[in-house]
């Protein structure tokens, strides 16, 4: 316990969320997206309990390995493909799936020799414009790779770049693009991410490829108020280590990051930028002290951060503190930190402990 930081990941409810997305694309396949360490919730954890996932995707092969370390024999997608030709033997031998994004990656490919051959993920650029081929490139881009022996299958794939923005009319335009570029060619199609899979319908094509949403995370910036059924996975919890009175005036923390405006009570949590809390959180960034809202005053130490404890009577030292997840969604810190929920959960460091739970097993 020492300092009692912790992040407590419950594995319920990830799977309640994996039901929440399978329910909204229920025509669709599943590829859960457990890049960057499980969305920082950890690799293996994540992937074992997503077991009934049709596939997983990640970003790279150490990604990949470790999940068939851990005994997965899913189809595994690495999101940007090989990084170099010295990484397409494992990728063959372990049957990875790759996506194939540049013409660099095309020539390496098809002077590769390997051991047996791979599915390929051609992804189009339809406008998100970070990795992928022109669309008008797609036909003669897929006549070409279907006539390679090293090819087992060709799928379509896009990504889109405005799917949280209901209002928007791009991802329309992405996926008319996207239905032209690869219009008559008999391969399967995936397009959506969260947003697209729940704000998108008609983006839900053979697969979708939920990250965020499955972490219990809203991939709407439009508010938390209309969040879907949702449930969070990640608890990031500490402790009071000390409880101050400081008179009107006195400054609080490096800095003087914080005046107190009047004679009040400050209490001083056990957690910092040290353990991935974002040092850039302002005063007014919420937390829940013995599960009672408050704030953060002060700017954010290594190792600790104070809060604002007014009107908070009965606290204690050692009392329980959740900086978000379970009665506090992450989406609410990040939006106060000017930064988006995915970059939290990620950013956590190696020296929390990990406390993961699961209620059905
Ligand atoms: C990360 C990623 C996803 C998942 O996005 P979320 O917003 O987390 O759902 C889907 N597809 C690709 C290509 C990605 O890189």
């Amino acid at each position: 316990m020492s300092r009692g930081v912790r992040a407590v990941v419950d594995l319920t409810a990830l799977r309640h969320n994996l039901g929440v997305a399978r329910a909204a694309a229920p025509a669709s396949r599943l590829m859960a997206v457990v890049k960057a360490d499980g969305y920082g919730h950890g690799l293996r954890q994540v992937a074992s309990a997503l077991l009934s996932a049709d596939a997983f995707a990640v970003s790279c092969l150490e990604e990949a390995l470790a999940l068939r370390e851990a005994g997965l024999l899913h189809p595994i997608v690495l999101l940007e493909g090989f990084f170099d030709g010295a990484e397409l033997r494992a990728i063959a031998s372990h049957r990875l799936d790759i996506v194939l994004h540049a013409d660099w990656q095309l020539q390496i490919f098809e002077r590769a020799r390997l051991p047996r051959p791979l599915r390929v993920w051609l992804k189009v650029d339809t406008g998100m414009h970070r990795l992928g081929f022109a669309p008008g490139r797609v036909q003669t881009l897929f006549e070409r790779l279907r006539a390679n022996r090293a090819v087992s299958e060709i799928r379509l794939m896009t990504h889109l770049a405005c799917a949280d923005d209901r209002d928007s009319t791009y991802t329309e335009r992405q996926l008319a693009t996207f239905q032209a570029a690869c219009e008559g060619l008999p391969a399967e199609r995936s397009i959506a991410n969260s947003a697209g899979l729940l704000a998108w319908p008609a983006v839900h094509a053979d697969w979708v490829r939920p990250g965020i949403m499955l972490y219990g995370v809203s991939p709407f910036t439009d508010g938390w108020s209309e969040r879907p059924p949702l449930r969070p996975v990640m608890t990031l919890t500490s402790r009071l280590i000390a409880i101050q009175h400081y008179r009107r005036g006195d400054p609080v923390g490096y800095a003087g990051g914080f005046v107190c405006p009047e004679d009040m009570p400050v209490g001083v949590v056990a957690i910092g930028y040290g353990d991935g809390y974002p040092r850039h959180a302002p005063n007014g960034t919420p937390v829940l002290v013995a599960g009672q809202r408050t704030s953060i005053v002060g700017r954010v130490s290594m190792d600790m951060l104070c809060v604002d404890l007014r009107g908070l009577d009965q606290v204690r030292v050692h009392d329980p503190v959740t900086l978000w997840g379970e009665g506090l969604p992450v989406e609410e810190v990040a939006s106060a930190c000017g930064t988006i929920p995915y970059e939290l959960l990620c950013k956590l460091t190696r020296r929390v402990p990990f406390d993961y739970r699961d209620g059905e097993a």
